[in-house]
């Protein structure tokens, strides 16, 4: 089944309802969503050149063009390639000229980044600018017919967010994000024609592939005025679209959670909060709960099977007095519906109960495999099982709790001390806002643990030794660090993500940016 099959019946079903939104203001009902669709689809079969399974790039910040053009691709048998919009101009070529993009459809913020591009890279025939006039050429082209597509055709190529070098494009085929969408219903929530979901993260990774689900069933996809959704702005949005759900990095949860314009609002309105991505620690997560009440869901993913391995779900956090909740927020959740997750020892052989080993994850939601890379291919999806390269362990109930990816793990005098674990112990201070925990080369010890910290919390200056106290008291005293770092604030990519590898570098350099 085509994905783009969603928007031409709403077109049918949903004449005049909102398809699309920015702040309170509606920009396409569903019937000229799917007539746009369709004529831009009809542009880039005709006047484009382009044959089925060819690919187009999208390198914009989030609009409503941006459905648009990935849903006309998909009308027209082509394959998208959603770039996140911040990457360095480098980074954007690295993709286009990988993935054999013949045509780009950019934003005019990021025109200037990518025009040279079509001269230099072979392939990239032609960059279309939103809005403009070249877009408007392609709103006016001839309409062409929905195209067929069968499951296994490629849809998505999801480049990697690279934090672990250069990106891989997952192959995401039309059968793999509708089975990413049907366990959405499944697992996270159902979905009318009366809601809406919110577009506050990039649209090239998390908030994109949650916001299928909302398309498939006639939701409306509402952007925010302003580039950085606040509280204040959020609670406007929810009374205006009722039932707003959005998918959101635990780092913006956090921000919005302590939002002041939030505190005691009424949030009757609100939907589901989706957060993920990165781990979320208890500490803030408690604060989220206790603003939000029991409208978060966490899911735990990767582009490689679309954000879905495991989740925790409204219900499991709302069930306070399970004796594991604590356990269970801590974690990632249980598996999805539609995928089987295993923790495995270094021969692929399953672990008990406890023991903590990589994830495996196998079923209909696994990419077909990485675009152009049958080693790597292989190599990742061997067995029949996507390798996702993260360490976690099962409780006897099968909950998933993620330590670390494999190369975060820090081994210092022998032992396998998890980052995460350490991190958990150190957000516990109230005057910690951030943390993230490294390992550093030791020659006695192999390895040492270093954490950095950024202050804020409850505006108290903890001192090194405070912090050694905090850790003492919660965890053993050989995962203590041996270095402490205080910063400004932690690097992280856009999608929220801390780039532990920068830390690793600044380390080696010796230019950790200290705080004064
Ligand atoms: P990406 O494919 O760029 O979305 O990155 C996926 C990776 O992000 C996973 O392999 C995990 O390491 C991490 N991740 C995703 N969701 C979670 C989560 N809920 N908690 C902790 N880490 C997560």
């Amino acid at each position: 089944m085509n994905l783009a099959t969603w928007v031409e019946r709403n077109g049918r079903r949903l004449r005049g309802r909102p398809a699309t939104a920015v702040g309170d203001e509606v920009r396409g009902t569903w019937d000229e969503v799917a007539a746009r669709v369709a004529s831009v689809a009809g542009a880039m079969r005709g006047p484009l050149g382009l044959e089925p399974g060819d690919r187009v790039a999208i390198v914009m910040g989030n609009r409503p063009e941006y459905l648009e053009v990935q849903f006309a691709a998909w009308h027209a048998g082509l394959v998208a390639v959603p770039v996140n919009a911040r990457l360095h101009r480098e980074e954007v070529a690295y993709v286009l000229e990988h993935s054999g993009t013949a045509v780009v459809v950019v934003d005019e913020e990021h025109a200037e980044v990518v025009a040279p591009l079509v001269e230099r890279l072979d392939g990239l025939r032609r960059m279309v600018v939103v809005p403009g006039g070249d877009w408007v050429e392609l709103l006016y082209a001839d309409p062409i017919p929905l195209q067929e597509r069968a499951s296994d055709d490629p849809a998505w190529l999801f480049y990697t967010s690279g934090t672990t070098g250069r990106p891989k494009g997952a192959t995401l085929t039309h059968g793999n994000l509708l089975m990413a969408s049907l366990s959405y219903f499944a697992d996270i929530s159902a979905v009318g024609d009366r809601d809406a979901v919110l577009h506050a993260a990039p649209l090239s990774h998390g908030s994109g592939l949650y916001g299928l689900p909302h398309v498939a069933k006639g939701a409306v996809s509402v952007f925010p005025a302003s580039g950085a959704l606040d509280g204040t702005e959020l609670l406007a949005l929810v009374r205006r679209w009722p039932g707003l759900s959005f998918f959101a990095a635990p780092i913006m949860v956090k921000r919005l959670a302590t939002d002041p314009a939030l505190a005691g609002a009424d949030l009757s309105g609100l939907g589901t909060i989706i957060y993920g991505g990165a781990p979320m620690y208890l500490a803030d997560l408690e604060e989220a709960l206790a603003t939000f009440g029991p409208r978060l869901a966490q899911i735990y993913g990767q582009g490689e099977t679309p954000m879905t391995i495991t989740g925790l779900s409204r219900a499991d956090h709302a069930e306070t007095d399970h004796p594991r909740w604590r356990e269970r927020m801590a974690g990632v959740g249980f598996p999805r519906t539609d995928v089987e997750v295993r923790v495995v020892d270094a021969d692929d052989r399953p672990l008990p109960p406890g023991e903590a080993g990589e994830v495996l994850v196998r079923g209909p939601v696994v990419m077909a495999g990485y675009w152009e890379q049958p080693g790597a291919t292989e190599e990742t999806l061997r067995g029949g099982w996507l390798h996702t390269g993260d360490v976690g362990s099962l409780d006897d109930d099968g909950y998933l709790t993620l330590h670390d990816r494999s190369k975060d793990l820090v081994i210092s005098g022998g032992m396998n001390i998890y980052p995460r674990e350490v991190e958990e112990a150190l957000m516990t201070h109230p005057g910690v806002q951030s943390v993230a925990v490294v390992g550093k080369p030791d020659p006695e010890w192999g390895e040492s643990v270093v954490a950095f910290v950024v202050l804020g919390g409850d505006g108290s200056s903890p001192t090194a030794e405070d912090l050694d106290r905090t850790c003492l008291e919660r965890i053993a005293r050989f995962k203590r660090p041996k270095e402490y770092h205080l910063v400004d604030a932690l690097p992280t990519n856009n999608y929220g993500k801390v780039l532990k590898r920068e830390l690793r570098t600044w380390l080696e350099e010796g230019t950790v940016p200290e705080r004064r």
